[in-house]
């Protein structure tokens, strides 16, 4: 057989999902891939249901049905500041996964650079590879996951095509600052870069933290790329409903890039995503409140059994250090003590070095999720409590 892809070479399958994989093999607490196991809300369930009776069962607009993409609009001028036009700058993708890699294929050329910050989402790296870029990592320092601002700037330069920014980040749990994105700015516009920005987790915030789109600061309005999705918001991470909004010049690439790829994204869960962005205020301040009660206990529980938590913004996540108990259990490296833990505790964990790009680096973390019912963690409890009585 003649050689295949040598891109897809470079690669390997993400390691979150393979740990979904190995948790249910053996029944344990998955608190590796970000997904709540609590119910959907209700009223957005009906909503598609009553979408598939009534018969919204073919394929959509392609770049997203009318109806969603205003309500995207309504609701990113309200909650995000960002002015944009329904008909010409948001393309309705399938997730937010869907609308990076389409926004990179749509913009990169060969000999570009693509910033990211490290640790990272796993996916960002494949991404930036299918793409035919090169990535540029910049660190982001415990415990507060600070950038150099002299490291930020020394990655720039005339090759620059874009940054990726995920803010609430995964998986440090930062929130960047408005000085921060001040700053990227600066550097977008000094070298003529894009910002292509991640916001999965906008509504999951913490200690008074403010979520800020970059593409509402001064002078990035015609180059962000504004990614968002219902996953993490609406509890619906299955449903693969996510959006893309950037100038109209960079939406029409986009939304090539996803016709080819995947046509559409499923049309009862289109209707259904409308009807979702109009919930009331109440439904975000009790999922904050939901998340707040959980990271908080879960902080809690980690530092009691010896791991060192890094408490996060956003999001919900949180990135340990595991040196001692890695000592403790005379394992290694981060896969071997995830694998140890499900072993010992049931609790599934993803390896730190899936967040870096130099593994060195990640090799004594391990991520948490804690998107979970209350009885999944007290379960999480038990099992991790073993810990300390051996
Ligand atoms: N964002 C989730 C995580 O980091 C996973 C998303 C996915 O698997 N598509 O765990």
């Amino acid at each position: 057989m003649k050689p295949l892809s040598y891109i897809t070479e470079k690669f390997t399958e993400s390691v979150i999902r393979e740990m979904t994989r190995i948790c249910d093999a053996v029944g344990g607490f998955n608190l590796s891939q970000g997904f709540p196991d609590f119910e959907a809300p209700q009223e957005i369930k009906d909503a598609a249901v009553q979408a598939i009776l009534n018969d919204c069962n073919q394929y959509p607009v392609t770049f997203g049905e009318p109806k969603l993409r205003k309500a995207i609009a309504r609701k990113v001028a309200g909650y995000n500041k960002i002015k944009c036009n329904s008909e010409t700058d948001i393309t309705v993708t399938c997730g937010a996964t869907e609308a990076m890699i389409a926004t990179l294929k749509a913009v990169v050329n060969p000999g570009d650079e693509i910033i990211i910050f490290e640790p990272f989402y796993e996916n960002y790296g494949p991404d930036v590879i299918l793409s035919g870029a090169k990535p540029r990592y910049v660190t982001l320092y415990p415990p507060n996951w600070d950038y150099s601002c002299e490291e930020l700037a020394a990655a720039f330069n005339n090759n620059t095509k874009a940054i990726i920014i995920n803010t609430p980040n995964n998986p440090t749990g930062k929130v960047f600052s408005r000085k921060e994105l001040e700053e990227i700015v600066s550097l977008c516009l000094k070298w003529d870069s894009l910002a292509i920005t991640d916001e999965v987790y906008e509504h999951i915030l913490y200690d008074g933290e403010e979520h800020i789109s970059i593409a509402s600061l001064d002078g990035m309005a015609n180059r962000v790329v504004t990614i968002s999705s219902i996953s993490k918001t609406y509890s619906l991470t299955g449903w693969r409903i996510g959006w893309a909004i950037a100038h109209e010049k960079i939406t029409s690439r986009i939304r090539k890039v996803h016709d080819f790829l995947t046509v559409g994204a499923p049309t009862p869960f289109q209707e259904a995503a409308a009807f979702a962005l109009n919930m009331p205020e109440s439904y975000y301040e009790s999922l904050r409140l939901r998340y707040n009660l959980s990271r908080d206990y879960l902080f809690d529980l980690l530092s009691q059994v010896g791991f060192k938590p890094y408490l996060p913004k956003g999001a919900y996540y949180i990135m340990t250090q595991t040196e001692e108990l890695m000592e403790k259990l005379s394992v290694h490296d981060d896969f071997a003590f995830s694998k140890k833990l499900i072993e010992l505790t049931g609790v599934a964990t993803v390896p730190g070095t899936s967040f870096y790009a130099n593994s060195n680096k990640g090799a004594k973390q391990v991520r948490f999720c804690f998107c979970k019912k209350e009885e999944t963690l007290e379960n999480v409890k038990k099992g991790l409590r073993r810990l300390v009585k051996d």
